[in-house]
């Protein structure tokens, strides 16, 4: 299994830098009207460096292909997703249009908890760690930063007061590494 970990974290490392670079240029500020409820749960830090490109069409890592042949099942498609975080540059498909203001700002602050988990990781130690979670779980919403994303998002979508989400992942993410 070592094998495939460290083939898989470097392809997947790879494939984020080169969709980051790829997409980066297009990237706007997220609109003032969201920045606006979102600079209560996120730091400047976070929100300064998080762009956005609306529109996308999503598509399946390269690598795919390659994890079928290795029996891999249940991948998650990525044609099905509202939106991908890229290091700091978040994609989003063109069907997060349809979603309402609560959803859509829910979809925001899991993309933002990703920024987050890259920022204070960096690429190398994300990819790892998703990766390892990910062979460990074989289940893509039980990948531990998916799971600590979606834990941002579920507080935010049920909180009545604002909190630092910072402090929600510090709370998360103490001693990550070391797990996997
Ligand atoms: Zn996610």
């Amino acid at each position: 299994m070592n094998d495939v970990k460290d083939w898989l974290a470097g392809e997947v490392a790879a494939w984020i830098t080169s969709e980051r670079d790829k997409f980066r240029p297009q990237g706007a500020k997220i609109d003032q009207d969201d920045l606006t409820i979102l600079s209560k749960y996120f730091t400047p830090d976070v929100l300064n460096r998080a762009a956005m490109v609306r529109g996308v069409d999503l598509t399946d890592p390269p690598f795919y292909p390659q994890l079928i042949d290795r029996g891999f099942k249940s991948l998650p498609p990525f044609s099905k997703m509202y939106a991908v975080t890229f290091n700091d540059t978040i994609a989003i498909s063109r069907q997060a249009d349809t979603l309402d203001v609560s959803a859509w700002l829910g979809l925001l602050v899991h993309e933002l908890a990703h920024v987050e988990q890259f920022r204070r990781l960096g690429v190398q130690e994300f990819a790892r760690i998703y990766v390892a979670s990910y062979l460990r779980e074989l289940e893509y919403s039980r990948i531990i930063l998916e799971n600590h994303a979606s834990s941002v998002e579920i507080a935010f979508l049920a909180s009545e007061q604002p909190f630092s989400a910072s402090d929600h992942l510090d709370t998360l993410m103490s001693g990550l590494s070391k797990h996997y």
